[in-house]
Parts: structure tokens; C-alpha cells; sequence
């Protein structure tokens, strides 16, 4: 079954088609990046819009690359949550058109169900891997989750006040880096000495939970201290180091806790090069079978979305075409769903 995905939460008009919930036949991604560089963050107002004028273009285009025709369709999959909710009603009216104007199956996806299962696009093996913990590192999200199969999902620990893309956003801002900021810093810390500054590894040592609003502050204060003496490579470099050093930490101890031996590290922060090299030499540590998705599934996209709705639709059926856009809901609660 080829599955039509769509993903508009946020900044990116995305459009793919994915064939029986593994094969990416097309992923088309039009990023608002540079709209709203401007603005230094991404205005919601601007977003919708931009939705509305790149969606048709984009769906074209996705079904020309997969050499698909509406026709080929079987199912439809669309984010309805959580996320800027004008910006999340352009893909789920298109959505909801599209299911009843070609009479076909439609699914409403969980954004982080699609990060989640970005994880399995990578790797096809992870179905026989179950149970599995996530980390899901994004814009607006960090949590630790335990995944037994679809939908059954538990939370494990999630962060007390920023996400850890957030850190690099806010980051990145302090040090004048244009928006976004996460990939920003990261290339500017590639030159730089990790060690130079300790900045504060927030709760590394207790527990699941993370809390990344302390580094922001320690940055901001250690600018204001510094004037300028400090090279500016460095300064990323230590900021970075200390992101990156609680999520590994907090991985190793969440598989410890739970004894699983499959991870994965998905969301927009997984494309981050430090992060990758230090999860492999983790994985290879404690001797875990981890994946981590290549850049362009990492960040937000409609394949993870498409792939999350052929599950959705394989274990629960169709939704009814009257569900609801939401701009915050859980993915997972403490119990085992
Ligand atoms: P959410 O998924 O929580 O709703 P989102 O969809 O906006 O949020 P994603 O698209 O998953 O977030 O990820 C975007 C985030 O990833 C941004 O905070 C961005 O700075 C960060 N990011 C992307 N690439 C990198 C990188 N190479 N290094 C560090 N951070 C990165
Ligand atoms: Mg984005
Ligand atoms: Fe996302």
C-alpha cells in the first residue's frame, strides 16, 4: 500500500509517499527557514500561510518523484498533534479533502509517533528489536520512551523546562548566530575547544528528567563576564559538549534502567554530528543495537509521518474524518498505553 503523508506542524510543507511503512518513495520538504530568519524565529501567522501556497506545489511534486498518481493512494496520513494549530489545520484540511474527494482511508498522527518511526524508516530490522527506548530530541520536545510496538508507548523521563533544540536555539541567539540557531552553533563549534568552558551538565546525575534552562542562563552570564575574550568557536564548543553530554548520559542510564540492548535517537538534534559520534561510541560501550536516522529524517518531514500512519492504520484502522487538530497532547503517560 503506497501512503500519501503530510506534515505541516510547523515550519516545513512536507509531502511524501511511502510504500507499506518502509520505503520512502518520495520525501519532499519545503522549508520556511529563510522567511522567518528575519524575524529570528518562526511567527505562526507567516507559517499558515506559507502553507497554504506551498502545499499543492509540494504534494505534485512528491507524487511526481515517487511516480505516483492520486489514483495509487491507498491511505492518508496527516500530523494533527501537537504543534502551531493554524499551521497543523492547512495539512489536515488538505488531508481530509484528499480522503474524501479519492474516497480513501484516512489516519491523524502523533508528530512524535513520526519521529519515533523516522527511527525505522533507517532500519527495517527495528520491528524484530521491540522493546525499544527513544530518545526524541526536538525543537520543542525531550523525552526518554519506552516502546514495546505501536502505540505502546511509556514515558520514561522528559525534560523540566527547555528541549534540548531549544538550548541550541537559545544558544545560538546569545551568540548572535542567525536563525536556526541548532545547526548554527554546531558548525561554529566544530573549530572550537569543547573543554575551554565548564558550562553546568544540568541533573546529569539524578534520575531521567532533563533541564537545559541553567546552561542558557550560565551562557548568557558567562557572555557578559567574558566581553568578547573568549573565542567565539570555543564558547559553541563547550555549549555543545554540555547538551551533548547530558543526552548521552541520560540514554545510557534510561538503557541500564530498563535493560533494553535496541535505542534510537530521533527529532531535529539527531542530525547533530557531536551527538551521533558520541551515541555510536555508546552503543558500542554497553553493546546496543542503535540507530540513529540520517539528517534529512531526523529533522521535521511527511515520510516519519507516513510511516507512523501505515502502523496507526494497520493496528487501529481508520480515523473518522471529524477528528480534532490539537496543539499540545502527550505522546506517552508513566503507564504503558
Ligand atoms: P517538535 O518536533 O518538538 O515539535 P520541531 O518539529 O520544531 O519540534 P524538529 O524539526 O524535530 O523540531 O527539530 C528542529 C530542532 O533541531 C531545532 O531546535 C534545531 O535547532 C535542531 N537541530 C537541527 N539540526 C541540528 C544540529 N545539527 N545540531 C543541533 N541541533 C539541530
Ligand atoms: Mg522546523
Ligand atoms: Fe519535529
Amino acid at each position: 500500500m503506497r501512503v500519501l503523508g503530510i506534515e505541516t506542524s510547523c515550519d516545513e510543507t512536507s509531502v511524501a509517499i511511502v510504500e507499506e511503512g518502509e520505503r520512502v518513495l518520495s520525501n519532499i520538504v519545503a522549508s520556511q527557514v529563510d522567511l522567518h530568519a528575519r524575524y529570528g524565529g518562526i511567527v505562526p501567522e507567516v507559517a499558515s500561510r506559507h502553507h497554504v501556497e506551498r502545499f499543492i506545489p509540494v504534494m505534485c511534486e512528491a507524487l511526481a518523484s515517487a511516480k505516483t498518481t492520486l489514483d495509487d493512494v491507498g491511505l492518508i496520513a496527516v500530523t494533527n498533534r501537537p504543534g502551531l494549530l493554524g499551521a497543523l489545520l492547512v495539512g489536515v484540511s488538505a488531508a481530509k479533502a484528499l480522503a474524501m474527494a479519492l474516497r480513501r482511508p484516512i489516519v491523524a498522527v502523533h508528530h512524535l509517533e513520526g519521529h519515533l518511526y523516522s527511527a525505522f524508516l533507517a532500519d527495517n530490522t527495528l520491528y524484530e528489536r521491540l522493546p525499544l527506548v527513544a530518545l526524541i530530541v526536538s525543537g520543542g520536545h525531550t523525552q526518554l520512551v519506552w516502546m514495546e510496538g505501536y502505540g505502546r508507548y511509556a514515558l520514561l523521563g522528559a525534560t523540566r523546562d527547555d528541549a534540548a533544540g531549544e538550548a541550541f536555539d537559545k544558544g545560538a541567539r546569545l551568540l548572535g548566530l542567525p536563525y536556526p540557531g541548532g545547526p548554527n552553533l554546531s558548525k561554529l563549534a566544530e573549530g572550537g575547544d569543547p573543554s575551554r568552558i565548564s558550562f553546568p551538565r544540568g541533573m546529569i546525575s539524578e534520575g531521567l528528567d532533563f533541564s537545559f534552562s541553567g546552561l542558557k542562563t550560565a551562557l548568557r552570564t558567562f557572555l557578559e563576564k567574558d566581553q568578547g575574550a573568549t573565542s567565539l568557536a570555543d564558547i559553541a564548543a563547550s555549549y555543545e559538549a554540555a547538551i551533548v553530554d547530558v543526552l548521552v548520559a541520560k540514554l545510557r542510564r534510561a538503557l541500564q534502567a530498563t535493560g533494553a540492548k535496541t535505542a534510537c535517537v530521533v527529532g531535529g538534534v539527531a542530525a547533530n554530528r557531536l551527538l551521533q559520534r558520541r551515541m555510536r561510541a555508546m552503543a558500542v560501550e554497553e553493546g546496543l543495537h542503535l540507530v540513529m536516522p540520517e539528517p534529512t529524517l531526523c529533522t521535521d518531514n511527511a515520510a516519519m509521518i507516513a510511516a507512523a500512519g501505515y502502523w496507526r492504520y494497520r493496528t487501529c484502522g481508520a480515523d473518522a474524518l471529524s477528528f480534532d487538530t490539537l496543539a499540545t497532547a502527550p505522546l506517552a503517560t508513566f503507564q504503558l498505553a
